[in-house]
């Protein structure tokens, strides 16, 4: 039969010699192997004291963005939660009423939006799909817990505060590239 890799060994029942029978060889073998490694850079960190620097573009927690007047973006078209190939996205559309313009931006708004943190693949589908710029993956880790619960993320989690100063950076995923192809006129709503 035709082997995948050449790893396989063929196993023999040959008697051991004396020196294999000792095992001195084999334990100074083995010894010589783990005083090598004691001396090599280690590839572990001691997280979360350390942590290591993420590429500008790496996809963690999810952020519903405002505007610069501090209104929610999101309309609530739905169209983050149909992108979604892990269908983590939930949502609730509301009619905004006279008097909440400067809280919502558009029309209509999410009322409750969730995502499931425990069934998200951080792909950034939902962000390319948002026409309104309200939905972003950022840099920041999804905390660990020990209940399932907790994972569910609400807009008291995901949206950004009204604060300017305690907004949620997302400049660095605004590369030339995305930037560029942002100046496409038929994407002029989605400002
Ligand atoms: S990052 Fe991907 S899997 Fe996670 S919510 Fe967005 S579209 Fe769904
Ligand atoms: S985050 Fe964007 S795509 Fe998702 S419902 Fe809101 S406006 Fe639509």
């Amino acid at each position: 039969m035709q082997t995948l890799t050449n790893r396989s060994k063929v196993v023999s029942n040959k008697k051991m010699t004396f020196m294999e029978k000792i095992y001195l060889p084999a334990v100074i073998k083995g010894m010589y192997i783990t005083i090598k490694h004691f001396f090599r850079k280690k590839a572990t960190i001691n997280y979360p004291e350390q942590t290591r620097d993420f590429s500008k573009v790496y996809r963690g927690q999810h952020v519903l963005k405002r505007d610069e007047k501090g209104r929610e973006r999101c309309t609530a078209c739905g169209l983050c939660a149909v992108a979604c190939p892990a269908e983590a996205i939930t949502m609730i559309a509301a009619e905004r009423k006279p008097g909440e313009e400067n809280l919502y931006r558009e029309e209509k708004y999410a009322t409750v939006y969730e995502i499931n943190m425990l069934r998200c693949i951080f792909c950034g589908d939902c962000e390319e799909a948002c026409p309104k710029e309200a939905i972003f993956l950022t840099d920041r880790i999804v905390a660990s817990e020990y209940e399932r619960e907790p994972f569910i993320y609400g807009k008291d989690i995901l949206v950004e505060p009204v604060d300017p100063d305690k907004r949620i950076d997302i400049s660095a995923r605004q590369t030339d590239k995305v930037l560029e192809f942002k100046k496409n006129k038929r994407l002029s709503h989605n400002k």
